[in-house]
């Protein structure tokens, strides 16, 4: 067997992508590898456990290893030139799931790395594997990880030499805010109108292939259900760079995310993230900073004039509004409310204050006899508005890949034991549960604050 790749990125988006050499890895082997995935993209599983190394280095002919170009972004500051620094696209599948792209994180050094080394670190591919395998369980679009493939090669970071790994990273595709910027920013408006087609047609069809209004309503519609899910689970993104929000709608780039344990709209994990723009809270003006960012990008290629601005600033102002109200229906799923109801989620946010987000939630799904004491007063109110007939278990996970399990797994992982990962990998897998209790219990209290690195 050989893996059928299509590369429609090539054909069609010159200037967008380089030919980059893959790095080859000394001594490849699985360090995991996700065959319910490899099935539902139709490929055959024990022919991709066969061959680690069309993964480091060495594709199944078929492959054309491009990296990708992007503009983006970071913490608000642009930055017209970046790009795969440590990755790169394979080719695409066309599937039973559509078509995705095939793509390398940890894959060898590119014209975009600057500084870096192409590599990557097995704790922090391990990482993205498990979150996005997590996420993809509890139902919020995502990017998906078909395999992490240990190089052999030993690296050197912060820490001291550490294992290297590659991640094989499934996604609708790579397109992101960024791509667009990129074009936007050199003025090159045919490269751009180009772009828009290939979006248009990989994730809305239906479009014409200049609606860039109608794209943009559908990314806008997509990011806003994506962020208000986010809220829903305590899900901190940590780094919402232009560059980092794809337009196919699929959470994408798990460096540094964390999910929160205690309740804390400010809370924010990662070492970089000083100033706290990606916390908690945050979230939804960055995702209606980000979608500003796209309208700019996208004004090249809509008529000149007033009613443009009009209809880009009467969009962007329907952002936090439409964002509200999917928060709202968000939190009336998991709470078991027919219809919305803002007080009493307000009530509930107030109240869960510093309590544990999902294992509350959990609580009241089981209808056990532990409500808090702050929550007693509310919890009448609750009693009173929801729907008893709705088996709030199935919406409200009793098991999220928590950061002091994430550590424990990975640190085991990295000195060579896989077995914490695997058991942490399977409990998330069914985060319904019902689930063994060390899955779902809070951090013990010795934890500590939780800081997360983006991996690099
Ligand atoms: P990431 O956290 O993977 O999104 O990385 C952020 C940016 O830095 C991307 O443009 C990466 O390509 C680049 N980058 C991260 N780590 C490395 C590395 N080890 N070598 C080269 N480029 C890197
Ligand atoms: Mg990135």
């Amino acid at each position: 067997m050989t893996i059928p790749f299509d590369h429609s990125w090539a054909r069609d988006l010159p200037g967008t992508y380089l030919r980059q050499p893959l790095a080859v890895a000394p001594a490849p082997r699985y360090a995991q590898l996700n065959r319910d995935l490899a099935r539902a993209l139709g490929l055959d599983a024990d022919a991709l456990a066969a061959h680690p190394e069309w993964f480091a280095g060495q594709p199944p002919s078929g492959a054309d290893p491009i990296a990708l170009a992007y503009a983006g972004h970071q913490f608000g500051n642009f930055s017209p030139q970046l790009g795969d620094g440590r990755a790169h696209l394979l080719g695409e599948l066309v599937t039973p799931m559509g078509r995705v792209d095939i793509a390398l994180k940890g894959s060898g050094r590119t014209a975009f790395s600057r500084g870096g080394d192409g590599k990557a670190a097995l704790g922090p591919m391990l990482r993205e594997y498990l979150v996005s395998e997590a996420m993809a369980a509890l139902g919020i679009p995502t990017t998906r990880s078909l395999a992490v493939v240990a190089t052999g090669e030993t690296i050197l970071r912060q820490e001291g030499p550490l294992p290297g790994a590659i991640l094989v990273r499934v996604a609708a595709s790579h397109l992101r805010v960024g791509s667009f910027e990129f074009f936007a920013a050199r003025g090159e408006t045919d490269k751009l109108r180009a772009l828009l087609a290939f979006a248009i047609a990989r994730h809305d069809p239906d479009l014409a292939p200049d609606d860039a209004l109608g794209f943009f309503d559908r990314v806008a519609a997509r990011q806003v259900r994506l962020v208000a899910e986010w809220m829903g689970l305590g899900f901190v993104h940590g780094v919402m760079n232009t560059d980092n929000m794809a337009l196919s709608g699929e959470t994408i780039d798990y460096g540094p995310c964390a999910f929160i344990d205690a309740y804390d709209p400010g809370a924010v994990f990662s070492s970089i993230d000083r100033q706290g723009r990606y916390r908690l809270e945050n979230q939804p003006h960055v995702l209606a900073w980000n979608l500003a960012r796209l309208a700019e990008a996208l004004l090249p290629l809509l008529p000149e004039g007033e009613a443009t601005i009009a209809a880009l600033n009467d969009r962007l102002a329907a952002i936090a509004p439409a964002h509200e109200a999917a928060f709202q229906a968000v939190m009336a799923r998991k709470l078991g409310l027919a219809v919305p109801n803002p007080e009493l989620v307000a009530g509930f946010l107030a109240a869960a204050q510093g309590l544990d987000w999902t294992r509350t939630l959990r609580d009241l799904a089981e209808g056990g006899p532990g409500v808090s004491p702050g929550l007693r007063d509310w919890h009448g109110a609750w009693q009173a508005a929801r729907r008893p007939e709705a088996d709030l278990r199935a919406v409200n996970p009793a098991v999220i890949p928590r950061n002091h399990l994430v550590e424990e797994a990975l640190t085991a992982a990295t000195a060579g034991d896989m077995a914490p990962f695997e058991a942490l990998l399977a409990a998330c897998r069914a985060p319904f549960g019902p689930a063994p209790e060390r899955f779902t219990l809070p951090p013990p209290s010795g934890f500590g604050r939780y800081v997360t690195f983006c991996g690099t």
